[in-house]
């Protein structure tokens, strides 16, 4: 999972943000409860905008997706939301379903089902928002943000013992990436047939070609073999670039003096 950018909110978006919001507004006051689901419409006119700023990856997953979802992923779910075992409130964050910041494209195997759905962990002490209150630190999702943090920090990708599969842990115990993993379902099977078979196709080979210039301490071949892996590998726009970074470190002996492509911590 690697920091994805939106881009400049879009024109339609706001026009639709004034004229839904109204409409919940009313039925929060006229009916004293919160808009369902349903009545929560008309932000999946971005689908496309963020599919293309996301490089036509899920946001959490980081698979490919060729073809446009006419849906739309809320970060903070938008008509309920099971903030785990510490919180007991369910409400959503109606306020926020049509707020480009709130928004993300993600597969569908992330966002519904038994994967996010309406989940939105908080931390022990955390203070769920109330209607029309912004988001604030006070909050401490334990979800990650792709569009703010680095998933590449909290979840590490390593090889289970067990099933010789590569699978994602939380890095160095982060919080944020297990409850990550857990809430999206990071580790579910398809996704590890999905990790491995893109270790043995695409990752190994690009190992091998660096491992044979380490072997013959050729400067100039080993920064080529380098590069190429960066390139085929680590740019935002690949596929599983949190798996690659990992699974380069793991297979290169001299990982730790290469330079492995950082760019998806850019904030361009
Ligand atoms: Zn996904």
């Amino acid at each position: 999972m690697i920091r994805v950018h939106r881009g400049p909110e879009p024109a339609e978006l706001v026009k639709v943000r004034i004229t839904q919001l109204k409409a919940l507004r009313d039925i929060v006051r006229r009916e004293k409860r919160d808009p369902l689901s349903d009545e929560i419409d008309g932000y999946r006119i971005v689908a496309k905008t963020l599919w293309k700023a996301q490089l036509h990856k899920c946001c959490y997953c980081e698979k490919l997706i060729e073809h446009v979802r006419n849906d739309v992923e809320h970060y903070r779910p938008k008509a309920q939301a099971n903030r785990g075992e510490h919180h007991l409130a369910d409400h959503g964050y109606w306020w926020l379903a049509f707020t480009w910041e709130n928004l993300l494209f993600s597969c569908e195997n992330c966002n519904q089902g038994k994967a996010k759905g309406i989940k939105f962990p908080l931390s022990e002490g955390g203070a769920p928002l109330v209607a029309e209150q912004q988001p604030s630190r006070g909050e401490r999702p334990l979800l990650l943000d792709p569009a703010v943090e680095c998933g590449v920090e909290h979840i590490q990708f390593q090889i289970d013992p067990l099933t010789k599969k590569w699978k994602p842990f939380a890095r160095k115990g982060s919080a944020k990436g297990y409850a990550t993993i857990r809430t999206c379902l990071l580790d579910r099977d398809d996704l590890l047939d999905l990790y491995t078979k893109h270790v043995n196709g695409e990752v190994r080979p690009e190992v091998d070609q660096v491992e044979a210039a380490l072997a013959q301490k050729d400067v100039v071949k080993i920064d080529s073999a380098v590069r190429r892996a960066n390139q085929k590998l680590l740019r935002p726009s690949k596929p599983f670039v949190g798996l690659s970074y990992d699974a380069l470190q793991h297979f290169v002996q001299s990982s730790d003096m290469l330079f492995w492509g950082c760019a998806w911590h850019s904030t361009a």
